[in-house]
């Protein structure tokens, strides 16, 4: 699922909404409508909005200080359970990691100081000592309420010291000053698995759906987070010369596509390198060639698929300097080139198989 709808640009920054992240305004809307009549729906639906837009400023806090660091942020979506801010590549100083992960909350605790005395003027003695928990849609002045407490309750959670919430990175960028990098991750992983076991604990025992939900999420990005760490670290100790396989299958501009075809079936390469007089022209992948078949190979040739804005690399280049390439440009090939002859491919599963070969070296 990666369907995202595109809102505005700021900062050079995207801002997008996943859509299944409508269904949270049409699931409230529709069950305040059924309970509490049109009023209630309409408050209910303003001030989903208006959490969203808190969770906006939030992760665009993150990005404004991560540009600071030269950490580049591509966009931010919008889920049902929150903002997430895509992130290319760390930042060279656990310091500076530690501001861009405390800069989110501390927008909201700033925020909430500030709304703190005109929310409570305006409200007025009337809902005074209320719980949130039972405050209901009845009245904008409840709305208003919610919108100040929503500040401190993002701020508070985010700031649990575990993976994958903010607090989570602050701890391990605080703890990388001092340990390796993988063990201060694993730290913070293991944190990360034990709130997220204790949220869906309570989530059984309360009946709260929500925080099973967000126990799962916590437990899977923790999870993720520390997979990709290691992955970092071993691709940091690898050229690309180490995992290259120089005997691949190459195929001239002009050969036909049924030829091309034919010769898939006889080797398990997902890529092949198109080559005009010596020179790469481009990759073909499996995928479009099978996409092509689909409709006609007649009177097609190599040259007429191949994808020719193929990236490129060095046999010398560092494993994890190709890999943060292709992560950035979502492609899943490299063409190695050294003065311009071809040397081989690289895809995303060698690297993969690379990292699982490591993995059982260590373990
Ligand atoms: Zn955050």
């Amino acid at each position: 699922m990666n369907k995202s709808l595109k809102l505005f640009t700021i900062f050079g920054i995207t801002v997008k909404v996943h859509v299944t992240f409508l269904l949270l305004p049409a699931f409230i809307g529709f069950s305040l409508l059924y309970a509490e009549g049109g009023m209630a729906a309409l408050r209910g639906i303003v001030l989903i909005v208006i959490i969203f837009a808190f969770v906006t400023f939030h992760e665009l806090s993150h990005s404004l200080v991560a540009k600071k660091y030269k950490t580049k942020v591509k966009d931010i979506t919008l889920l049902p359970i929150g903002g997430v801010a895509s992130m290319q590549g760390r930042p060279e100083k656990p310091k500076q990691e530690f501001l861009i992960a405390i800069a989110g909350p501390m927008f909201n605790l700033v925020l909430a100081a500030i709304l703190f005395y005109p929310v409570y003027f305006i409200i007025g003695e009337g809902l005074k000592g209320m719980s949130i928990a039972n405050l209901g849609f009845g009245s904008w002045k409840a709305i208003l309420l919610y919108i100040f407490w929503i500040n401190p309750i993002l701020a508070f959670f985010n700031l649990l010291p575990a993976f994958p919430m903010d607090g989570g990175r602050a701890l391990r960028a605080f703890l990388a000053q001092r340990l390796p990098l993988a063990k201060a991750t694993r730290i913070a992983v293991s944190l990360g698995h034990t709130f997220a076991v204790i949220f869906g604990l309570v989530g059984f025992l309360a009946w709260h759906p929500l925080l099973i939900i967000i126990a799962f999420f916590i437990y899977v990005a923790a999870s993720q987070e520390e997979k990709q760490v290691n992955l970092k670290l071993m691709l940091r100790e690898f050229k690309v010369k180490d995992v290259l396989n120089e005997k691949i299958v190459s195929i001239k501009r002009n050969t036909p596509l049924t030829e091309v075809l034919q010769l898939s079936r006889k080797t398990t390469q997902g890529y092949f390198p198109v080559i005009d007089n010596g020179a790469l022209l481009g990759v073909i992948s499996l995928q479009s060639l099978l996409h092509a078949a689909s409709e006609s190979l007649e009177d097609k040739t190599a040259e007429d698929i191949a994808n020719k804005n193929v990236l490129k690399a060095k046999p010398d280049d560092n494993l994890s300097s190709v890999y943060d390439k292709m992560a950035s440009r979502n492609q899943k090939v490299v063409a190695i080139l050294k003065e311009n002859k071809l040397q081989g491919l690289i895809t995303i599963e060698d690297i993969a198989r690379a990292y699982r070969i490591e993995q059982k070296d260590i373990n």
